[in-house]
């Protein structure tokens, strides 16, 4: 049995309406108010109806959020079991989902990615070791700027320190302002998942070249369902779900694939790859570890990179923690 609102003869709120509650109870207060530009008390009554008025709308919110549950809220026990799964459909003991929280604004890494580069330093990043330090990994040569860093032209690929195997990662990219350059020669980089699956960085803005080497193209493979270019100079996105391939006792069991929106437009959808990035050959796989560092390409041309983030991912149903 539901209480009737005080001062509302036959008034009875619904319980799932806070916000009929809110309105009720504060009537009366409403009705209390000086007339307006009656006296000096105007003012600060109002201020205080307000102030009483939000006191009872937070509460009304919170009594709403903590209802007893109903049967059937968490899930059921009597229903089927879903296909191949240990399940029942609606099951309330089926893993809920981590909670992630995220960006704060769109392109912003959410709470479980690892941000590579956020504008200050590379320390998430090496190269590959020259002369000397032939074999080592080494501190980047690339050149930081205000809030990116560029390729540095000849000094070899940008390696991740962390290897990676499945996952989420988002990647901004600026092509050089100055144009300069013909086909493969215009602002060339690349995205390596793996250091081996290139996702191309180019210019594709009125820049000719073969379909499957323009920008966003799986190089040598698949040319992006759309070019979704930007003009030079302008900073553009690539959002990009890799699955890495999977190998048994030396044999390809699974290849990899690989999602890709370019400026939030979709450009590959869950694309097999026929292997490794080459150039004037049909790809093809050799066995690999499970887990290897992202690279971006030098190919000689000063491309600009910011706000990179990645996310490991796993399967559905991941235990709770
Ligand atoms: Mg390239």
């Amino acid at each position: 049995m539901v209480a009737p609102i005080p001062g509302h003869p036959g008034a009875v709120p619904n319980p799932d309406s806070g916000i009929l509650v809110t309105i009720l109870k504060a009537t009366p207060m409403l009705n209390r108010l000086p007339p307006r530009g009656r006296g000096p008390g105007w003012k600060p009554a109002a201020i205080a109806c307000i102030a009483a008025f939000a006191a009872i709308a937070a509460t009304a919110l919170a009594q709403s959020q903590t209802q007893p549950q109903k049967p059937g809220d968490l899930g059921f026990t009597d229903t089927p079991m879903l296909p191949g799964m240990p399940w029942h459909v609606h099951d309330p003991a089926r893993p809920h989902p981590a909670v992630v929280t995220p960006g704060a604004v769109p392109g912003a890494p959410p709470s479980d990615a690892i941000v590579l580069y956020d504008g200050k330093d590379l320390s998430h990043w090496a190269q590959a070791g020259r002369g000397a330090d032939r074999g080592k990994l080494v501190d980047p040569k690339w050149p930081l700027r205000d809030g990116y860093f560029e390729v540095g032209p000849e000094t070899g690929e940008l390696l991740t320190r962390e290897k990676f195997g499945d996952i989420q990662l988002h990647v901004e990219w600026s092509e050089p302002p100055n144009i300069t350059g013909t086909s493969q020669g215009r602002g060339n980089s690349g995205i390596l998942l793996m250091g081996l699956y290139e996702i191309q960085v180019l210019d594709a803005y009125n820049n000719p070249t073969y379909a499957d080497g323009q920008a966003a193209a799986i190089y040598g493979q698949w040319p992006p369902l759309v070019n979704a270019s930007r003009k030079p100079g302008e900073w553009q996105t690539y959002d990009i779900v890799f699955e890495a391939p999977h190998f048994e006792a030396g044999k390809l069991v699974k290849p990899a694939y690989q999602t890709v929106f370019w400026n939030g437009v979709m450009v590959h959808l869950h694309k097999e790859l026929l292997g490794p990035m080459v150039y004037r050959q049909v790809a093809h796989y050799t066995p690999q570890d499970a887990e290897l560092p992202l690279a971006l390409q030098d190919h000689h041309n000063p491309v600009r990179y910011r706000n990179i983030w990645v996310r490991r991912l796993a399967g559905y149903d991941q235990p709770e923690k």
